[in-house]
């Protein structure tokens, strides 16, 4: 028997197993356990072939290795935009002087994409840069009103706050009201 912590989230997601070919060790089970909301694999679960046989023939405890990954993103969603900021003066400073100088539009937990900053392709008119900005929010937080999907939610097959709170999960699945 495991030992149980207090307060545990209950979060969606999908479990996928799958036997995978090696060349330098036997083949073996992988479990992969993917948060649902942010799309990262929580934890992956390996074990033998044989233990895997063990398990579906019921017995109860199967030894087996455990990866967990960081899960400070966990039931949170990706969101991606792009905004269009006037460039800094010179692009040789350093990440430190670009960070500052995009911090006034680092607001709402949005970080500027350095690399973006530097990508003199993004200019946009005589001073301005298009600049692409990424947050992680809570499922669960702020939700929003009315549906916010747009082509970045496409692109990743996922859909904005709202419709995951109304159920909706992929983008291809039916409009919510
Ligand atoms: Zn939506």
């Amino acid at each position: 028997m495991g030992r149980y912590i207090t307060n545990p989230k209950t979060l969606q997601g999908t479990l996928r197993v799958s036997r995978v070919h090696s060349n330098i060790e036997d083949d073996f089970i992988d479990f992969e356990l993917i948060d649902e909301a942010s799309r990262l694999i929580v934890c992956n679960v390996k074990m033998s072939i044989a233990e895997y046989g063990d398990l579906i023939s019921g017995s109860s405890n199967v030894p087996c290795e455990i990866q967990l990954f960081d899960t400070s993103r966990v039931g949170m969603q990706h969101e991606h935009k792009t905004e269009i900021i006037p460039r800094p003066k010179n692009l040789s400073s350093s990440d430190e002087e670009l960070r500052a100088h995009v911090k006034p539009w680092e607001t709402d937990g949005w970080v500027a994409s350095i690399r973006d900053i530097k990508n003199h392709h993004l200019w946009v008119g005589k001073d301005g840069m298009r600049v692409g900005f990424d947050r992680w929010v809570s499922v669960e937080d702020d939700i929003p009103t009315s549906c916010e999907c747009d082509n970045t939610h496409q692109a990743v097959d996922s859909v904005c706050r709202y419709c995951w709170s109304k159920g909706r999960r992929h983008w291809d699945d039916p409009e919510v009201e």
